[in-house]
């Protein structure tokens, strides 16, 4: 599979008076032509901050202090502010998961979405950007486009929004799109639907796509490959079949106990402690505090990213000995 994004050593902090959160802290993994990954982790993780790295858009106190970020074979660390902005418009896009962050409350919904198209093709007439926007409308089932693209923001459901949201993002015809927990904040059902629809759109537009979610579930049913984040670092790389049945890192095999299953009526287990403070991280292994199977060299050494299987990595001294429980 072509590559078409390879982080490598990726650091991003965030220089707070407190002290520097060292967010994303030596990041490496790479998304292909029509892919799609899962940046997975609980919140804290780095996987978000991870993704506004990719698209050069840390707010301040953040700043990338290391690493290299290649996008079709161009370092977008050495692209000026003006040439991130066109590969944002043109191609790398991202959606969030509260859409009021892309969705201006002042302007329609039609307008803000007319606006992506004209920036994305400057020929393009106000007639042709609106109808172009209405057919993005119904490409995200939106019922009644027409008279929804004169609707505000405040007017429609979170789920409207977020698909609204998502047609904003994909206006520009993006080829990669990272989507940050796009169904967190909405109920059940409008999650599954907005998920089918995510799927939908990237099958369609043959777009990668980089899902960012805590969710092992949204894991299990989008993704082929999944990159486990813990605490800014790289906990586990795998292709998703091989992470859920035969994991490799305790705090995978954490995240997978914590899933609910209509297939078993067992306990699920809650991951014991939090995510540690990033301004002064454990020493050695960053999950010691929190692991079952840690002993004293966890606390001592940091575990480097090891192969176990073909495309299957992990970072615990312990993998050969673990024989971890899957989904
Ligand atoms: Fe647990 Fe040690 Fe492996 Fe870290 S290195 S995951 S603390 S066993």
């Amino acid at each position: 599979m072509d590559t078409m994004l390879e982080v490598k050593g990726l650091k991003t902090y965030f220089f707070t008076e407190a002290g520097v959160v060292k967010a994303v802290d030596g990041i490496d993994f790479t998304v292909g032509k029509n892919e799609t990954i899962g940046l997975v982790g609980e919140s804290g993780s780095g996987k978000t901050v991870t993704g506004l790295s990719v698209i050069r858009i840390v707010p301040p106190p953040g700043k990338i202090v290391d690493g290299s970020i290649t996008f079709e074979g161009e370092d977008l660390l050495k692209k000026s502010e003006e040439e991130m902005r066109k590969i944002r418009g043109n191609k790398i896009s991202m959606t969030f998961q509260d859409p009021t962050t892309s969705l201006n409350p002042l302007f329609t919904v039609g307008d803000q979405i007319a606006e992506v198209i004209r920036e994305h093709d400057k020929n393009i007439s106000k007639n042709e950007s609106m109808e172009k926007t209405i057919k993005l409308l119904e490409m995200v089932h939106i019922s009644e486009p027409t008279i929804r693209v004169k609707a505000y923001p405040h007017e429609l459901s979170g789920g409207m929004k977020q698909r609204i949201a998502i047609a904003r993002s994909l206006a520009s015809d993006p080829s990669l799109l990272f989507a940050d927990e796009p169904t967190t904040n909405l109920d059940v059902t409008v999650q599954a639907q907005v998920l089918e629809l995510i799927k939908e759109l990237r099958d369609k537009q043959k777009m990668s796509l980089v899902m960012i979610t805590h969710d092992m579930g949204i894991v299990a049913e989008i993704t082929q490959r999944v990159q486990v984040l813990y605490a800014g670092m790289v906990a586990e790389i795998a292709e998703t079949h091989s992470l859920f049945s035969k994991p490799q890192h305790p705090y995978t095999e954490a995240l997978l106990q914590a899933v609910p299953r209509i297939d078993q009526r067992k306990e699920l287990k809650v991951i014991p402690g939090n995510i540690p403070n990033l301004i002064n991280p454990p020493t050695g292994c960053r999950f010691n505090p929190r692991c079952q199977y840690a002993k004293a060299i966890c606390s001592e050494k940091v575990p480097v990213l090891e192969k176990t299987d073909k495309g299957h990595y992990t970072a615990c001294h312990f993998w050969r000995n673990l024989d971890l429980t899957g989904a």
